[in-house]
């Protein structure tokens, strides 16, 4: 892949970064349980440097419109980030997260944009995504939560599941259905402000992954007209504006993960010795090294091809469908072989892999299972749109 000279920069500056802050985390990583209260390994005292570090470098604002002092780092740029900070089972976000910046700056208002956009810009606010539902994860558009419009505003009721850092961001962008429409009518959008009556975060489900979900209720939860994010009813087409960010970064994160695993493997593969001879030397771990690598090489060409297409304006929801079931299963699948090359030790929760394992695994299922994208894939092919 040949890169201009910024994106160079800005890709070692954060391998750096990652080399010399988040990888040296990562024995306090392996040892340390997720805090229930903030869902991060990390101790405050950790998180804070690796802010504080992180904006010394300008590793902040990367892909922010330049009206709010952002860089406007195109995609091709990023998914160069997103590829290194993937290496790392430390994790940490540079702020602000993406997907959340794109709906945001899509289809708010100057006042949401002041109110909300710039001061997560600076990283001064978290964010949250609330779409899914107990009877509706795959398929957003059969959401039931409610939206009813009131002479003040709005008021919410439903109930909302997966939910990850619905305890601790400052706002949630939270999707509900206005009117009785079917299917993707009236989805509208809506920020929710942290401490707002009428949330009730109802448990915190630790998942694979050392990761958190929450599970919360909107019980009569009266929003101002001014939380409405976007036109009444067509929320449906920011959200997913929103997934496609996420999975392009997905995309370029699961390359990092499966470059990590594959050099675990061959450090181990090189020097280990059975039966007289090297696991190196042996057919099945070469092909397992030469598969990945392929498909490591695959990705990134996926990756680059997509985000080159988002810098031109171009649709790529086909795109980031199928490079989501391609690189999350190619990482999953790296991961694995690596883990199996290394034996027991593969095994232990004393390595990195192990992590990075069940990362792959949640990201099989978070915005989208395989399934669903291979049935979107298909349609569109058979439907001759693509
Ligand atoms: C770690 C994690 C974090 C998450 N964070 C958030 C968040 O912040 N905000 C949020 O809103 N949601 C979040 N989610 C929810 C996530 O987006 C949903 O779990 C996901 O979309 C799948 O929905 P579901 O769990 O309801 O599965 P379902 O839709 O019930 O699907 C279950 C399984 O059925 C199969 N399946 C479903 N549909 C089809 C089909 N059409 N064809 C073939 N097979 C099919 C697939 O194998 C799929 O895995 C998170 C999930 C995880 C695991």
């Amino acid at each position: 892949m040949i890169f201009d000279e910024q994106t160079v920069l800005i890709r070692d500056t954060v391998r750096k970064f990652v080399e010399r802050e988040l990888i040296p985390l990562e024995l306090h990583v392996l040892k340390q349980e997720v805090s229930a209260d903030d869902g991060s390994a990390l101790s405050p005292e950790q998180f804070q440097r690796l802010r504080d570090v992180s904006k010394e470098l300008g590793l902040w604002g990367l892909d922010a419109p330049e009206e709010f002092d952002g860089l406007n780092l195109p995609q091709v740029t990023m998914a160069a980030v997103f590829e290194e900070l993937g290496r790392s089972i430390t994790h940490f976000v540079l702020p602000p997260d993406t997907p959340n910046l794109r709906m945001m700056a899509a289809v708010g208002t100057p006042e949401q944009k002041e109110k909300y956009l710039r001061p997560y810009i600076e990283g001064r606010l978290t964010s949250a995504i609330c779409i899914s539902e107990p009877g509706a994860g795959g398929d957003p558009a059969g959401i039931t939560t409610k939206a009813l419009r009131t002479a003040d505003g709005w008021v919410l009721n439903g109930r909302k599941i997966w939910i990850t850092n619905a305890r601790q961001a400052d706002f949630m962008i939270a999707m509900a259905r206005v009117g009785d429409g079917g299917r993707q009518e009236g989805i509208t959008a809506f920020i929710v402000e942290r401490g707002t009556a009428g949330v009730n975060i109802q448990r915190a489900i630790p998942m694979v992954a050392d990761t958190l979900t929450y599970e919360l209720t909107f019980d009569d939860c009266l929003l101002p007209e001014g939380a409405l994010l976007g036109q009444v009813g067509q929320g449906y087409a920011p959200m997913q504006l929103r997934l496609v960010t996420r999975r392009l970064e997905m995309g370029a994160r699961c390359i990092g993960m499966a470059s990590r695993a594959l050099e675990i493997l061959c450090e181990h593969a090189r020097q280990r010795v059975t039966f007289g001879e090297r696991l190196a030397d042996r057919q099945a771990v070469q092909w397992w090294v030469a598969d990945i690598s392929t498909r490591i090489h695959a990705a990134r060409l996926m990756v680059h091809d997509a985000a080159e297409k988002v810098d031109r304006g171009e649709d790529v929801r086909h795109e980031a469908s199928m490079l989501k079931v391609f690189a999350t299963e190619m990482a999953y699948d790296a991961c694995d072989h690596a883990m199996q090359t290394l034996g027991a030790m593969g095994m232990t929760k004393e390595l990195p892999l192990y992590h990075l394992w069940h990362r792959a695994r949640i990201m099989r299922i978070y915005e989208g299972p395989s399934e669903v994208h291979r049935q979107t894939i298909a349609r569109r092919v058979l439907g001759g749109r693509r």
